[in-house]
């Protein structure tokens, strides 16, 4: 076995392990969207299944935006292929993302109503557990577009209760950059469908990415340090809140209001991963 395919495997255990994300008799959604990122997560919480003592169940549900139907059939025949239990969401989310009647990002709204989506079907399967395909590298520019963009420090979380604990997002991937995504992916064969949507080489999180990919590529320890770094704030060396309105972000609303000189944006912690 190649180095790649140990390291993934043991850094996706240690995310496991270290947040607490499976229990004995989960079962569990995993969003599936066609990129590298969803289904090597598919794939490695399968074979996961075989090595440990706990037995949980998986559902791939993949949420259709809608671009075109030949991408969700693909999907359709892989899962089939392969022996996964699954569910085709077919939906206009893309399409309305980038309609005349959406004043927003449309990754903004498309992103929530796909979360909508997959909650909802999860719920309707009997899952408490949705798992996406975010990788280390997505905690980071999601921690950089919320400071550029949201004029907050926000991120994701490798896990997170929605409704009072009635679905959990759980992200296994946390701590595995995603260049060794893109590696096993590869290796193991596994087929990837882009998404043909309009917005995809456009958004935030684009202009982000090749912002830190050039930090990582000129030193190696960037991309461990960003990530780490969320997790030790030292607040006695951080300004504090310029006036009242920015005093509220203290207990989690939105810091960014109407405050000048800044835009007005909510934070993004509903992206989804391609
Ligand atoms: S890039 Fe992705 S999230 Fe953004 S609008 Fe397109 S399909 Fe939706």
């Amino acid at each position: 076995m190649a180095y790649v395919d140990q390291e993934v495997r043991r850094l996706m255990g240690k995310a496991i392990h270290r947040y607490g994300l499976i229990e004995d008799g989960d079962r569990i959604v995993v969003a599936v969207s066609g990129g590298k990122d969803s289904m090597l997560l598919l794939w490695l919480l399968r074979e996961r299944l075989r090595r440990i003592p706990i037995k949980y169940e998986l559902l791939a549900v993949h949420v259709d935006p809608g671009f075109e139907a030949e991408s969700a059939d693909r999907l359709e025949e892989f899962f089939k292929r392969e022996g996964f239990s699954h569910a085709i969401l077919r939906t206009d989310h893309g399409l309305k993302a980038h309609g005349p009647e959406n004043r927003e990002n449309p990754c903004f709204l498309c992103s929530r109503l796909r979360r909508t989506a997959l909650f909802k079907k999860a719920q309707e399967l009997g899952c408490r557990k949705v798992a996406l395909g975010h990788n280390q590298d997505d905690f980071n520019e999601t921690f950089f577009i919320n400071i550029c963009y949201a004029a907050q420090v926000a991120g994701i979380l490798p896990r997170q209760e929605f409704f009072g604990g009635e679905v959990t997002v759980i992200r296994p991937l946390a701590l595995v950059p995603a260049e060794k995504v893109e590696r096993l992916c590869g290796r193991l064969g596994l087929p990837v469908v882009p998404t043909c949507c309009p917005s995809v080489h456009l958004n935030r999180r684009r202009e982000i990415r090749d912002l830190l990919n050039n930090l990582y590529r000129n030193n190696r320890k960037v991309r461990g340090n960003i990530f780490h770094a969320m997790s030790h704030v030292n607040l006695e060396y951080l300004p504090p809140p310029l006036d009242s309105r920015d005093a509220r972000s203290k207990s989690g609303q939105a810091a960014n209001r109407n405050a000048k000189g800044r835009e007005d944006h909510e934070p993004e912690t509903e992206h989804l991963p391609h």
